[in-house]
């Protein structure tokens, strides 16, 4: 929590839980195609740092993400991008056999609204909701599981302290509104896009865009560096996130070669 006063950026509590497992690790965990050197702070491959497009923006939300070991350490993990832009982010390690006392106090805290994403269909009808309750007294606090479609299925089944939670649910129509307005091109949206459509459901639109933006500088940074292109940071999702961006107009400037 110290660090949040020094720096302008959220304090990335998945970051923080890479950064404690490593610690514990005797032996260095090794990420797949972990060859190249990858940037401490961004996991992106040094040559296409993402860093410099980190955005600064406000959200009334927060985001809790509920994940699995293996999933902290994936380069290819988006979570660790909610935590990038949303200010009060909160990340635990799901475990079946420990509950972590942090997680139970934050979930009975009364600043918050807590909502666990999860497709409705699975739940019982009377838990489920597909709105926001933009409420004055509580902000929204979204709980993502953020792990494959089978290890999230048994987050759900085995937490019992989630149960009595009220499940957000997103509209087919809201998934399909949302994958072609940014043109997402896979059939399911990753952690990082749910969160995005979650904080638009709340009223967190800047969060939202800048969280969309850049989830898709990300991908296009991730996967540049895997296909040895060269890095482009002129594309449109650049572009939009640039506002958001202390030093992002700046570098698209740069990049292009075009003076303001
Ligand atoms: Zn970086």
């Amino acid at each position: 929590m110290t660090l949040r006063a020094a720096s302008p950026f959220a304090v990335n509590a998945v970051a923080c839980l890479r950064d404690e497992r490593e610690e514990e690790s005797t032996k260095p965990y090794l990420a797949r195609g972990s060859r190249a050197p990858r940037c401490h702070d961004c996991r992106v491959i040094e040559s296409h740092c993402l860093c410099a497009w980190r955005p600064q923006v406000q959200a009334r939300s927060a985001v809790c993400l509920i994940m699995t070991a293996k999933e902290v350490f994936k380069p290819s993990n988006t979570g660790w991008l909610i935590a990038d832009v949303v200010q009060d982010n909160f990340a635990f390690i799901w475990s079946r056999t420990e509950t972590n006392p942090q997680l139970l106090a934050l979930l009975a805290d009364p600043q918050w609204q807590p909502y666990l994403v999860f497709p409705g269909e699975y739940v019982e009808p009377e838990r489920v909701t597909h709105e926001v309750q933009v409420d004055s007294r509580k902000r929204p606090l979204f709980i993502l599981l953020d792990a494959t479609w089978t290890e999230a299925r048994k987050i759900f089944r085995k937490s019992p302290y989630f149960d009595g939670l009220p499940i957000l649910s997103l509209l087919p129509e809201k998934l399909s509104r949302y994958r072609l307005r940014r043109s997402t091109r896979s059939e399911h949206l990753c952690t990082a896009e749910v969160a995005a459509l979650c904080l638009e459901l709340a009223g967190d639109g800047p969060a939202s865009s800048a969280l969309g933006a850049y989830f898709d500088v990300f991908s296009q940074h991730y996967l540049d560096a895997k296909h040895q292109l060269p890095l482009d940071e002129t594309t449109a999702a650049h572009a939009e996130l640039a506002p958001f961006v202390p030093q992002g107009a700046i570098t698209m400037q740069a990049r292009s070669g075009t003076a303001a």
